[in-house]
């Protein structure tokens, strides 16, 4: 099954992410905003928080985040190479249904410190 969010476009804009279906035409759209913006005036996709120094994030029983760190711009969970986050795209919501569920239940355990 896909995760809903899976299906959005999720461009970006001064973080507000664009509401219309993955591969729409036309302008990006916020919905419910008059927010309206191009691909030019998107956000970049890469994460300024690459390259930042973290430590790996506490794991739940499950095993989960198996080693990665919790981006400190993006709160995403990310692989470490020397104690520095490696380069990413910033987070846009989850991609499938686990990483959701394991997602909530460390920020519910662990919580944003
Ligand atoms: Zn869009
Ligand atoms: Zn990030």
């Amino acid at each position: 099954m896909t995760f809903p969010t899976a299906l959005w476009c999720r461009s970006r804009r001064d973080g507000a992410l664009c509401t219309r279906p993955r591969g729409h035409a036309g302008l990006h759209n916020r919905q419910g905003t008059s927010q309206m913006w191009s691909d030019v005036e998107a956000d970049p996709a890469a994460c300024p928080g690459g390259g930042s120094a973290a430590q790996p994030a506490p794991l739940l029983p499950n095993g989960f985040p198996g080693g990665r760190a919790l981006c400190p711009v993006c709160s995403d969970f990310v692989a470490l190479d020397n104690g520095a986050v490696v380069p990413h795209d910033t987070f846009r919501g989850a991609v499938d249904g686990a990483e959701a569920a394991n997602r909530a239940a460390w920020f519910n355990t662990v919580g944003w410190n």
